[in-house]
């Protein structure tokens, strides 16, 4: 026992009366307030004011016995001191305010009645000092200081004087009277009489505590923060909807309604979940505000669209025939071809239907018509439709370079709307209708993007059954859509698209055909369009060929269309004045309707003429003629070439000249004509430019006229390509060539003897009338095309201007041919024209007689 504790021992007596509390310990150096209510310890309490004022107060071992006896009570105890007293003479309970002197040990009960008088023991405190003390001490500090944070239970002054205590023992017991809230956690600390080891025990405590306090105050954050918003946005809508109600306009139940249509719309669950989303989006929004009218309109753009609705097919390929026919006039190997691809439709249809499955849009490959313009392309696109019983829907490619038109804009973007595809979807008002795509052929690649990819992705079967469109951002399902392309040249189409093709090629019409097509189908059309009856308008057939020879030229029907509309009109005019008017056109009045005629007649001259040959070129709208002439001048073998020419028709021209220099002995020409004449070659019609590789023979004949000065044969008309060594190369479009000679009245044409292939695809009816001579050289076009030697030649220096076929339609230009790899171009092929074709003594006839007049 140290020395101060002797002398602590020797203050107080050894024997105290006894307080035993329930659920209360008091520490030393602490105050605290008790009531005392038992009888016996009142007493005590009595006694100890009669003495020093000082009493042990010991916890009770279980609070609920109300007549303690020692062995209730726990040993360990504190010595107090009475600070202040207070009667309660109601109940007769004392009110102490008592303060905490020293931990004291019950060592013996002296007596039980009329209280508790022990003989008390000090027990020895461990010395508490050294650094791990002040560790410990600081330690316990500030996790109090964290504690009080947490809690908010005691004031500032409470924290200072906590913060200030300095000895260890003394800081625990203020602590575990201030922050310890269990009475057995108290006791356990009370009897620690090592001030370190109680030190730790409340370090301990104090973490747990800290811990589970941090964790309630962030729960009590959360939920407060739910609260808020709940809160919040409830108000909000309260305002939103009164505001809405005072302007009269009630937003929320046209959300409603919109809700109610997609509910009603069956749209594919994906759809549904996104759209749904969207909705509760637009709710929130304020009302009139731009991003809600986007929002609007995207919903809209779904709600219209297709996504169940559906028609039946009309599977009947004995129906679609009739159909077919009544439509268009001719065309029988157009039609056959739809029939079939309609019948393998039929098969697959009926398959699918015993599998208890829906027939997939064709897998193969996709019908694709080919023409020029006004051939029925598009009216054929209806009619399939009609056999088949669906809807139509067309949209015109002519011209889009943006991947945009195709797939829609963002909806990033301002007025962004989604691509034709999806807009002509909205139209049409069904998934399954035949969806026309006209003038593939003109699409166009830049640096907006490729829509031929764009397309591939609609028309390819394995991809299009989720099409997306950037504005609708959903999948949206094509496979059921029947897709019809159109187009005027084949070998525009992009590549890859052109591969998924089922080209079939309508080349254009005979004048019969016309004939025929404007009696039986276009008349009774127009004259329906105009509210007329037959009756009251007749165009005899020859009036029909008139007005198709002097008013048109073109390959298919539209302008002979709008000509019988003119007539209509004027009819209508003179009926709607004298009802009783009936009109037979007839060839003198058929100018007063339609004025003088716009083509002069195409009469071929029998005589031919000099430095004038009649080629032919291939165009998108048909096949045309292309007249080649040649002056000679005095001169110094200058070559000139007009006539708005590209570069292939350029190096055709020079390579003609080159051949005819390099046989020009053979041919029975000066060999020096170049030391005296310059040569001009000119294509009239020099608004329209001109390439393609086919006009080689025609300008190498044109020349060999004018410097032989003899005439060419206007009966006749020639295309073919020219190499070097007078070699005649192959060329494309020939049955389009054919046509529009027939057209003019010529029956022969020279044609290149590998193109012997393509006269199978020219009309029976068209091949038997006309005369074809398969050249290889260019000696044997010479031979043919060169008017036989009489004595009397046409005498010409300067070309003499024939009047070759004027005018065409507006719309017509020939710098369009394609260049067609695929046609193998042999130099191996050893040289026909052997200079022996010309016996040696008409070759020096000829050389006396070419020589330049001048
Ligand atoms: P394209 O699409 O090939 O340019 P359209 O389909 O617009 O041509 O046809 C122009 C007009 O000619 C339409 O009124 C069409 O009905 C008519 N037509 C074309 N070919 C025929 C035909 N063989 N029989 C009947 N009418 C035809």
């Amino acid at each position: 026992m140290s020395e101060q504790e002797q002398q602590e021992a020797t203050e107080y007596r050894y024997d105290y009366p006894l307080v035993p509390l329930k659920n209360t310990v008091v520490f030393p150096h602490t105050r605290m307030t008790l009531t005392i209510g038992r009888e016996k310890s009142v007493r005590a309490i009595e006694t100890a004011l009669a003495n020093n004022r000082l009493f042990v107060a010991a916890s009770q071992r279980q609070p609920e016995v109300d007549d303690p006896q020692p062995e209730n009570i726990y040993t360990v105890a504190t010595l107090v001191e009475i600070v202040q007293i207070q009667r309660n003479l109601q109940d007769h309970t004392i009110q102490l305010l008592v303060e905490g002197l020293k931990r004291v040990k019950i060592e013996q009960f002296l007596n039980y009645d009329p209280f508790f008088r022990i003989v008390t023991a000090y027990p020895t405190e461990p010395i508490s000092q050294g650094p791990q003390a002040d560790a410990l001490t600081r330690h316990a500090i500030s996790l109090f200081e964290r504690f009080a944070q947490l809690n908010r239970r005691f004031s500032a002054e409470d924290i200072t004087s906590v913060i200030s205590i300095k000895s260890p023992s003394r800081l625990a017991d203020v602590l575990a009277a201030h922050v310890v809230a269990d009475p057995l956690q108290q006791q356990e600390l009370l009897e620690t009489f090592d001030p370190l080891d109680r030190l730790e025990k409340i370090c301990v405590m104090l973490g747990n505590e800290i811990e589970i306090l941090e964790l309630e105050a962030k729960i009590r954050q959360r939920v407060r923060q739910q609260v808020d918003k709940s809160q919040k946005e409830y108000y909000l809508k309260e305002q939103l909807r009164a505001i809405q109600e005072e302007l009269g306009h009630d937003a929320l139940s046209e959300i409603e309604e919109l809700r109610e249509k997609v509910r009603s719309k069956g749209l594919p669950p994906e759809i549904d979940a996104r759209v749904r989303k969207e909705l509760d989006r637009l709710e929130r929004m304020p009302p009139h505000s731009a991003e809600m009218v986007v929002l609007r309109n995207y919903i809209d753009w779904i709600l219209a669209l297709p996504w169940q609705e559906r028609t039946a097919d009309v599977l009947d390929t004995a129906y679609a025939q009739k159909v077919l026919d009544e439509d268009h006039y001719g065309l029988e190997r157009v039609k056959e071809r739809i029939i079939e691809f309609l019948a393998v439709r039929e098969l697959r249809h009926r398959q699918a239907q015993k599998n208890g499955q829906r027939m997939r849009e064709h897998k193969g490959p996709i019908l694709c018509l080919i023409g020029p313009p006004g051939v029925g392309k598009t009216s054929l696109g209806r009619s399939i439709a009609r056999a088949l019983g669906r809807k139509f829907a067309r949209i015109s490619l002519g011209g889009v370079h943006d991947e945009a038109e195709i797939r829609g804009h963002r909806r990033t973007y301002v007025g962004a709307l989604p691509g034709r595809i999806i807009q002509a979807m909205k139209t049409v008002g069904v998934r399954n209708p035949v969806f026309l795509l006209d003038e593939i052929d003109k699409i166009a690649v830049d640096y907006r993007g490729d829509p031929a990819a764009a397309l591939l992705e609609v028309l390819d079967p394995e991809q299009n059954y989720a099409f997306t469109d950037h504005y609708l951002e959903v999948p949206y399902d094509l496979s059921e859509v029947f897709f019809i392309c159109t187009g005027n040249n084949r070998y525009q189409m992009p590549r890859a698209l052109a591969d998924r093709m089922d080209i079939i090629e309508i080349p254009g019409y005979t004048e019969e055909e016309k004939i025929n097509i404007g009696r039986a189908y276009l008349l009774p059309k127009v004259l329906q369009e105009h509210g007329l009856s037959p009756d009251q308008v007749r165009i005899p057939d020859k009036v029909m060929q008139y007005i198709i020879t002097r008013y048109t030229r073109e390959a298919g029907v539209r302008s002979l269309e709008r000509q019988l509309a003119a007539i209509c009109r004027k009819a209508a005019r003179r009926i709607v004045q004298h009802p009783e008017t009936r009109l037979r056109l007839t060839l003198q009045n058929v100018e007063q309707y339609l004025g003088v005629p716009r083509y002069s007649p195409e009469t071929i001259q029998n005589h031919g003429q000099v430095g004038i040959a009649t080629g032919l070129a291939w165009t998108e709208h048909g096949g045309t003629l292309l007249p080649v002439e040649v002056a000679t001048m005095p001169g110094k073998g200058g070559l000139l070439v007009t006539g708005q020419l590209g570069d292939v028709m350029q190096e055709s021209a020079r390579a003609a000249l080159s051949y005819i220099r390099s046989c020009a002995d053979a041919l029975g020409i000066p060999e020096n004509f170049q030391d005296m004449l310059d040569l001009h070659i000119h294509m009239p019609e020099g608004a329209i430019p001109k390439d393609g590789p086919s006009a080689g023979i025609t300008i190498a004949t044109a020349l060999i006229s004018a410097l032989l000065q003899r005439p060419v044969r206007s009966d006749l008309a020639m295309t073919g390509e020219i190499t070097l060594r007078g070699r005649v190369l192959p060329i494309g479009g020939l049955k389009e060539k054919v046509l529009a000679a027939h057209r003019v009245g010529i029956r022969e044409i020279l044609i290149p003897a590998d193109n012997r292939k393509d006269l199978a695809e020219i009309p029976a009816k068209i091949r038997h009338q006309m005369r074809f001579t398969l050249v290889q050289s260019m000696d044997e076009v010479v031979q043919h095309a060169l008017v036989p030697e009489t004595p009397s030649v046409v005498e010409c220096s300067t070309v003499p201007v024939s009047s070759p076929p004027s005018k065409r339609d507006d719309y017509e230009s020939i710098n369009q041919i394609p260049y067609r790899p695929e046609y193998p171009v042999d130099n191996t092929v050893p040289y026909h024209g052997s200079h022996k074709t010309i016996g040696r003594r008409e070759q020096r006839a000829r050389r006396k007689q070419s020589s330049p007049s001048s």
